[in-house]
């Protein structure tokens, strides 16, 4: 093979190669692939053009060939500007457009095809090369001026190559040396070939070559030891400990934190893999991906890791190794928990609250349907007063240790909570519910704070599960109705609620709203007792409430005045009984019946209504005498601000009124009280006597109060008498006044003016 075959060999290569790097440039999705494309196919007109010429035997084909090859290296070095331009962005102190530079190329270009007519740039001559014709150039000033043109220009590309490797840092600057080297290389190379004269332009191959250099660089060219060192020293700081293995599962190296988990040195990376097992109780060099969640260790010290694995395959899907990473989430877990906890738990006591409760609660029902529970609403009587007596530290503390001796109380089958300020709920097997131990130990419930010590009346209200559907806040609902029928009574701590309460709860809301409207429609009416004296003479009347309702009949008192009292809705009715006793007695004032009514006055009428004011308009009101109604209150008056209730007892004396104490002998009777209240009358109840005493035994009580009540110049009238006996006994005991079914039962005021007028009026 000569050289001119060899050298078109090289060069028709070469052109195959750039070829399809054009095209591979063209369709890259990087945005210079358009430049290195252009600065590709631009060698193509300078190097077939150098074919041409080594190729030819003819002159007129050289001429075009050297034709193609001059205007080409014009083209190429746009090409190479454009390239630049792009390529070394950022290097210049604000880009722009290199202009100028294609401007002097175009000029060239135009000067060098001016050649064709004044042939003032270079001509042809033959020569012989290894006994073959050869065209070789002859060149005049408008080659020169070509020349000076483009090495100009490349002057100016290499200079900004130079000063983009200066300036760039030291991971790019390869990026630049290397081009730039090319360049030097290759137009130091084609300088040799002008000045040397030589029939073939060599340079050429190393303009091919630096456009596949360009192409690389430019669009596949990453630097990789160096991203290597930067990635390992990313990897290095991360907070997660890394590993990576080797095909066969060796550790081939492990981070700062890796190495610290797993309590080795660099130089022991052989014992990761046993070591990481023994850590998580798996292996980790699994190959794969996978990923796991892991925890070491239990409740409060329990360590929580997140491991993931990964497979690495070279380019061509080979294993390659895999890296593993293990995350240590401790702090983030355990952050989660505290607030999953304090969401969940109360913070005075450490109980569930109400909502999570009620959650628990709902899930424990539909987990086990078939267990009978027992939902119990826990309150504490009157704490409030314990609140503001003793301070709500004190309070706290109690809370505390209420909440203490429910956990105490429940096994694992229960769920409890605290529903709110002084309430708690639990819900518990019902099987597990022992009244008896839990009554006795409510009986004697104290709480401390080492210096006070106070018995709290703790109350529990349950509800039988019989409906596992309903909503947890409706069985607290009822169980918490319950409480309400244990209220007053001292003996007791638990109440059930049964269908019995619930009527009898949804009974009392209907006579709550009823009430009104009883009123009006006088369905609520005065019946009247007779009271005598010795004689047997009627002397007057008690007024009794009576309601004749239109649905549940005849009603007496006892069904419907305690649940007024509760209310405070008593004073209505009391206000009403008040009204009608004024309306009788002005009545018989104009018939001229000397007769008294003595109406009831209801402890809560006290708090609620200024109830000496109110009795003295209603008798100014009906031009009452003031002695003719008779006020009954009962000692339990005076058992709160009994100083303040002795003035008003004082008032209605001082007015005019006989003020009755009732019921004396039913509840706390003290006769040291009686000596200072302001009381007329004393009205001894006798069934209270008989009930709970032997007769003798009531007869000496009654007979000492009769005695006592006479010298403190306060007359006795016994009520609740039903015999002959009884009556005879007591008149010659010094009883005055008397009243009881023997002489007749309270009835309608028409039935009474009646019977008065049949047994005489004194
Ligand atoms: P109280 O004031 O002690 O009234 C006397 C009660 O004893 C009346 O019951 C009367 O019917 C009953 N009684 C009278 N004699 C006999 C007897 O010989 N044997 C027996 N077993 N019972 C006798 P009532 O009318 O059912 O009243 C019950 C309670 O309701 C009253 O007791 C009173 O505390 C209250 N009450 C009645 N009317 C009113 C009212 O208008 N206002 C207020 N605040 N309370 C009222
Ligand atoms: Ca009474
Ligand atoms: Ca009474």
């Amino acid at each position: 093979m000569d050289l001119r075959q060899f050298f078109s060999w090289i060069l028709t290569i070469q052109l195959l190669t750039l070829a399809v790097c054009a095209v591979k440039s063209f369709r890259s999705v990087k945005p210079i692939g358009k430049q290195v494309g252009w600065l590709l196919l631009s060698l193509f007109p300078p190097i077939l053009g150098n074919m041409i010429i080594i190729g030819t035997s003819i002159r007129s084909v050289a001429v075009v060939g050297y034709y193609m090859y001059f205007l080409g290296m014009d083209l190429v070095m746009a090409a190479l500007v454009r390239f630049t331009d792009m390529y070394c962005q950022g290097i210049g102190n604000g880009q722009q457009e290199p202009t100028s530079m294609y401007v002097v190329l175009g000029t060239d270009i135009v000067q060098m095809l001016c050649n064709l007519i004044f042939g003032h740039a270079f001509g042809i001559e033959s020569i012989e090369v290894q006994g073959l014709p050869y065209y070789r150039i002859i060149p005049y000033v408008g080659q020169t001026v070509h020349r000076i043109v483009d090495y100009t220009v490349f002057f100016c590309v290499v200079l900004i190559f130079i000063i983009g490797a200066l300036r760039t840092t030291r991971i790019y600057r390869e990026r630049y040396t290397v081009i730039l080297f090319a360049m030097v290389i290759v137009a130091l190379w084609q300088t040799f070939y002008i000045f040397s004269r030589m029939p073939i332009d060599r340079s050429m191959i190393g303009y091919g070559f630096l456009g596949i250099l360009v192409f690389y660089l430019a669009l596949y060219y990453r630097p990789l030891r160096l991203l290597d060192r930067m990635l390992s020293k990313i990897a290095s700081n991360m907070p997660e400990a890394l590993f990576v293995f080797d095909p066969t599962g060796r550790c081939i190296w492990a981070n700062d934190p890796g190495q610290r988990l797993a309590d080795i040195s660099e130089s022991e990376l052989d014992k990761v893999p046993e070591k990481l097992a023994a850590l998580f109780g798996c292996p980790c060099n699994r190959r794969g991906d996978w990923s796991e969640n892991r925890v070491i260790g239990e409740d409060k010290d329990a360590l929580y890791y997140t491991l993931e694995g990964h497979v690495v395959r070279d380019q061509k899907r080979y294993l390659a190794g895999s890296c593993l990473s293990i995350r240590d989430n401790t702090e983030e877990q355990r952050s989660l928990q505290r607030e999953l906890y304090s969401s969940t738990h109360d913070s005075l006591t450490g109980l569930y609250t109400k909502q999570y409760l009620f959650e628990c609660i709902h899930k424990k029902l539909k987990e086990e349907p078939d267990t009978e529970y027992a939902v119990i609403f826990i309150d504490v009587k009157d704490f409030k007063i314990v609140n503001d007596i003793f301070g709500s530290n004190y309070g706290d503390l109690a809370i505390c240790q209420i909440a203490e001796r429910i956990r105490k109380w429940m096994s694992e089958k229960c769920v409890y909570g605290r529903l709110a300020g002084d309430t708690f709920g639990v819900m518990m097997p019902y099987a597990d519910f022992m009244h008896d131990s839990l009554e006795e130990s409510l009986n004697n419930f104290i709480v401390s704070d080492g210096m006070v010590e106070n018995r709290l009346q703790i109350h529990l209200g349950v509800y039988v599960v019989d409906d596992p559907e309903l909503e947890v806040s409706v069985m607290f609902d009822r169980a918490h109705l319950a409480i309400s029928v244990i209220k007053d009574n001292y003996r007791g701590h638990i109440a059930f609620y049964d269908n019995r309460l619930r009527e009898q709860i949804l009974w009392e809301q209907k006579l709550m709203e009823e009430l009104r409207g009883a009123i009006a429609e006088r369905q609520i009416m005065p019946y009247l007792q007779p009271i005598a004296d010795s004689s047997g003479r009627v002397v007057g009347a008690e007024a009794l409430v009576r309601w004749i309702h239109p649905e549940f009949g005849f009603m007496p008192p006892a069904k419907f005045v305690p649940l007024y009292e509760g209310n405070g809705m008593i004073v209505e009715l009391d206000r009403y009984m008040w009204r009608c006793a004024c309306e009788i007695l002005s009545e018989w004032m104009g018939e001229k019946k000397d007769l008294f009514i003595s109406v009831n006055i209801s402890p809560k009428d006290f708090y609620y209504i200024d109830v000496v004011a109110e009795i003295k308009r209603l008798v100014r009101e009906y031009h009452i005498e003031p002695s003719r109604l008779r006020l009954e209150i009962t000692e339990t008056v005076m058992m709160s601000d009994s100083e303040e209730r002795m003035k008003l007892l004082e008032d209605f004396q001082h007015a005019g009124f006989i003020v009755e104490m009732d019921d004396f002998g039913s509840g706390y009777s003290s006769l040291n009280l009686l000596k200072d209240m302001p009381v007329d009358v004393l009205k001894i109840d006798m069934r209270f006597l008989s009930a709970s005493d032997s007769y003798g035994r009531s007869e000496t009580i009654i007979k000492n109060i009769i005695q006592l009540s006479d010298e403190l110049k306060i007359a006795s009238l016994t009520e609740g008498v039903e015999t002959q006996q009884q009556f005879a006994q007591l008149s010659s005991m010094g009883c005055k006044l008397f009243q009881g079914y023997y002489f007749a039962r309270p009835m309608p005021v028409e039935e009474f003016e009646r019977f008065v007028l049949k047994n005489g009026i004194k």
